[in-house]
């Protein structure tokens, strides 16, 4: 451990996908960062997730029938959602919150910003295909929700048309037509929503591709560096005390993903999240596969092509900071696939890397973005939910230009870090 305080112009705290584009951005302003990661960069959510870039996501978590589908399927083990039985104030807290958030008000409210926050990110992440060393698998092909029930064909259809009155391209498509786009692709489906303005790419190799790039720039990346505290003078955050020493700066931005809360929390805080586990399944599959990612409507599976691997995604518990794999979900999330395509030889998951990872989930469904009121040298950029990995570049720009003064490149308000203070 230094016995000194090592000293920069900003420390961040956490290298997921959000921290380290923040610190991309905030390095291109020419600010002297540092990024304390208590694990690797890139090993948190932002490793196994389904690499979905998505403007047609612009409904936040919190919307009208979640909490009545969301109590159909409690009780069930297999199903893509649970909330695991405990005593716990802050998760009650946070139910209490969700439920004042899922109504047609807010959805209204939020939709143009997580469309944009979306389009931002897309745009970015085809500005980094574009420079040498960023080889991430960006792919900008759209993605289709494949739906085979009446009601997935009814919800699909409610998609597409609140999708076309946003300006975004999205349109019902027969299987036939299904096999037109994608000619490796043979349906069992009914149907399908086609967003063209959909992209993907292999999460793990861009937070590779950005911690190599943000290294060679000079930006400090501090691995196995968990931040334990905080050292305070009034409005004023002096220094931040971690398992590897303390570190100061002149600027403090919190990018812990799920653990955000509780580092907040130290500062006292209150930034409400609970940790949304998912769980991914990585096979080797070379043969003919869709070209283009899928979900899969009922089963709330995303299905995503990586190069010569197939990943399987899905499911969302409620269980704590807690990354632990529950294979019977695992076997459901595997098991959806045979029932929505034909696959030229069946998938086998005793080769798969199978993974779990926590979405910061908020309970509004937005991400908290910008500075806190209470200290006047603390921003946050946390709370992502389900399209972190695909706003992370404009989550990373828009905080950077908070952080140095500029106008953000879009309005903020909605992420105010403060809303539930
Ligand atoms: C199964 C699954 C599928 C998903 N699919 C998609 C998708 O297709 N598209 C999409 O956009 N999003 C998707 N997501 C969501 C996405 O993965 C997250 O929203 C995103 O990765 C969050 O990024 P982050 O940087 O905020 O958090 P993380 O990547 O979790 O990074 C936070 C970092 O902070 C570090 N940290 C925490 N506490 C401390 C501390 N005290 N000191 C130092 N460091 C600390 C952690 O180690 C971690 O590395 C999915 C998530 C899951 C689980």
């Amino acid at each position: 451990m230094r016995a000194h305080t090592e000293h920069s112009d900003i420390l961040i705290v956490g290298g997921g996908a959000v921290g380290l584009c923040a610190a991309y951005f905030l390095h291109k302003k020419g600010c002297q960062v540092t990024i304390l990661e208590k694990g690797v960069p890139g090993g948190g959510s932002s490793y196994g997730n389904a690499g979905l870039v998505v403007p047609s996501h612009f409904v936040p978590l919190a919307a009208p029938g979640v909490i009545s589908q969301g109590l159909k399927w409690i009780w069930n083990p297999e199903s893509p959602f649970y909330i695991k039985p405990r005593f716990d104030l802050a998760l009650f807290d946070w139910l209490w919150k969700f439920r004042a958030a899922c109504n047609a008000a807010h959805v209204q409210r939020s939709s143009t910003l997580l469309r944009d926050l979306n389009l931002g990110g897309k745009r970015l992440y085809e500005q980094f295909s574009q420079q040498a060393g960023f080889n991430f698998g960006f792919t900008p092909k759209g993605l289709m929700i494949l739906f085979r029930s009446p009601a997935g064909a009814h919800e699909c259809g409610e998609m597409a048309a609140a999708a076309g009155d946003l300006g975004l391209s999205a349109r019902i498509v027969s299987n036939e037509e299904i096999a037109q786009i994608d000619p490796a692709l043979h349906s069992r489906a009914q149907g399908a929503v086609y967003f063209q303005d959909d992209a993907h790419l292999d999460p793990a190799a861009f937070n590779r591709a950005m911690h190599a790039y943000l290294e060679t720039a000079g930006v400090a990346v501090q691995s196995g560096c968990e931040v334990l505290g905080f050292q305070k003078s009034g409005r004023k955050i002096t220094a931040v005390k971690t398992s590897r020493g303390d570190y100061s700066a002149g600027e403090i931005l919190l990018a812990g993903g799920a653990w955000t809360a509780g580092i907040a929390r130290q500062l006292g805080l209150k930034l409400p999240m609970q940790a949304g586990k998912g769980y991914s399944i990585t096979l080797p599959y070379p043969d003919a596969k869709p070209s283009i990612p899928l979900i899969l409507e009922e089963a709330r599976v995303a299905v995503t092509p990586l190069g010569d691997r197939l990943r399987l995604a899905g499911t969302l518990e409620l269980s704590g900071l807690d990354a632990s794999i529950n294979h019977r979900r695992v076997k459901a999330i595997l098991r959806a696939l045979s029932a929505y395509i034909d696959l030229p030889r069946p998938i086998n998951p005793d080769q798969a890397e199978i993974w779990a990872g926590l979405r910061p989930c908020t309970p509004d469904g937005l991400p908290y973005l910008g500075r806190t009121a209470r200290y006047g040298n603390l921003s946050v950029a946390a709370g992502h939910a389900m399209i972190g990995m695909s706003t992370a570049p404009s989550s990373g720009k828009l905080i950077s230009e908070v952080i140095v003064g500029e106008e953000p490149f879009l309005d903020i308000n909605l992420l105010n870090v403060d809303r539930y203070a």
